[in-house]
């Protein structure tokens, strides 16, 4: 099925089949086939894997400013439990349907998993355009999402957290919601929440900063440091202003970053602190000083150490792969490399260190939000660093050993890690009944 036809069938009531045709679950399934393969995977193990365990759709009723009541649909995808509670964000978007969050949902199982984090995998999301929403629309939206899902969700059971069009606000409702409803205080139940309310010192930078842990690791490996790395930087959101920011404070030269209005580029290196400030009051890179301006596509294209594309999916594919000059790309969005640019890649010697790993800070620290909410014992930032730093590391040393011993590509070498351990949780706790 094509993916025109399988948007033409967002509704609810279209059979499981058909929302399991949409191409990110069938990249995330081929994947998953590729990690399995590798590590000769119990076949059984697989043909669970490739299913989702429980997918909810909700309706979910709002009075709008003008009085009037609109419905709008809302998804929570349980993928696996086999490693803990389901984990994942919450996407207000568009173009959300079941299909999508279904694919989301498989690739949270991947990444908690190749993290070592005790999660198993979830996603979920409302089909709307948050921008069309005043406040207390969003407000609204929001705390009957949480209600219609809560029987399903809760701090032993599934933890949501911020993604796309959702944030710090959306899941201190939720968790209020939810609080309110079970009669006392949860914090535990969602992650990416306001320090006030239970949130954790760290998360906000987490990403951009487990990103650049993972870089110094994979400099070392080269026989490089980051120090006097030269780097490029697509995308100056949360991510990778972070990411500019932490290899700058560690004396790598950030020779360009770039966001949605284009990007700039000094070759001895952006002084990135100014540039925040900068941003702060022009909102975009543009136009800062001692700099050229520079297009998104030929950022991609700079020679330099390492290329760290932090925007947009499918922005390095094969159209541009064979012209790509980085020696290493550090995947700080989501699927920025195609899975076959991936291939001409690894051939052409790029270190391509995926986004299952490199953006895996994020989740890292929502797990250490967590952790703390339940002990009720809040720890200071360098503690939070360090044991992200801890928890990245192992986890990209034990994909960077995989890839050693099976002559792989580190993407399929954090497939194949991630589908073992979760083989080997699944033959523990068998199958229910038998
Ligand atoms: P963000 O919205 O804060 O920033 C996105 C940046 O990309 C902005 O600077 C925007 O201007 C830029 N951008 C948008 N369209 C662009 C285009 N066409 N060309 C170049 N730049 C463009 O988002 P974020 O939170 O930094 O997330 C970025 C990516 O990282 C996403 O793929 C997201 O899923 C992934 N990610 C984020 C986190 C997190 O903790 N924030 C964790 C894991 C993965």
């Amino acid at each position: 099925m094509k993916h025109s036809e399988h948007m033409d069938s967002k509704q609810i009531d279209q059979p499981v089949e058909v929302h399991l045709q949409h191409p990110l679950f069938q990249n995330a399934l081929a994947s998953i086939d590729e990690g399995a393969r590798i590590i000769n995977c119990d076949p059984n193990v697989i043909t669970r894997l490739k299913r989702p365990k429980r997918c909810i759709a909700v309706s979910v009723p709002v009075r709008m400013d003008d009085y009037t009541v609109k419905v709008f649909t809302g998804y929570r995808v349980q993928y696996n439990s086999t490693l803990g509670p389901y984990k994942g964000g919450i996407r207000y978007h568009q173009n959300v349907d079941m299909g999508e969050v279904v694919g989301l949902a498989c690739l949270m199982t991947i990444k908690n998993s190749v993290m070592g984090l005790p999660y198993g995998g979830g996603k979920g999301g409302i089909t709307v355009d948050p921008t069309k929403l005043s406040r207390t629309e969003k407000q609204n939206l929001t705390r009957r999402f949480t209600s219609e899902i809560g029987p399903f969700i809760g701090p032993n059971k599934d933890i949501p957290a911020p993604d796309v069009g959702t944030d710090s606000q959306t899941m201190a409702w939720m968790m209020d919601t939810y609080s309110q409803e079970t009669g006392y205080s949860q914090p535990g139940v969602v992650t990416g929440k306001p320090i006030e309310i239970g949130g954790s010192l760290g998360r906000t930078g987490a990403t951009g900063l487990g990103a650049v842990y993972v870089a110094e690791k994979a400099f070392e490996k080269i026989g490089k440091t980051l120090k006097g790395a030269t780097i490029a930087i697509q995308g100056f959101g949360n991510v990778g202003s972070h990411a500019a920011l932490y290899a700058f404070e560690r004396g790598a030269k950030v020779i360009a970053v770039s966001d949605v209005s284009g990007g700039i580029f000094n070759g001895d290196g952006l002084n990135i602190p100014q540039l925040m400030e900068y941003i702060k009051t022009n909102k975009i890179v543009k136009g800062f000083p001692q700099s050229q301006e520079i297009s998104n596509e030929d950022l991609l294209l700079l020679a330099c150490d390492a290329l760290f594309p932090c925007a947009l999916e499918g922005v390095i594919d094969n159209h541009n792969a064979e012209k790509i000059k980085a020696k290493m790309i550090i995947e700080g969005a989501n699927g920025p490399v195609t899975n076959d640019a991936t291939k001409t890649l690894h051939k052409k010697g790029v270190f391509i260190i995926p986004d299952v790993i490199a953006n895996g800070g994020g989740v890292v620290v929502s797990y250490f939000e967590w952790v703390q909410d339940i002990m009720s014992f809040f720890w200071d930032e360098d503690e939070i660093n360090k044991r992200l730093q801890s928890i990245i590391v192992k986890a990209f040393e034990t994909g960077y050993k995989m890839s050693q011993e099976k002559n792989i590509d580190m993407r399929a070498a954090a497939m194949a890690v991630a589908v073992q351990r979760l083989e080997k949780a699944m033959l523990l706790r068998g199958l229910y009944p038998r």
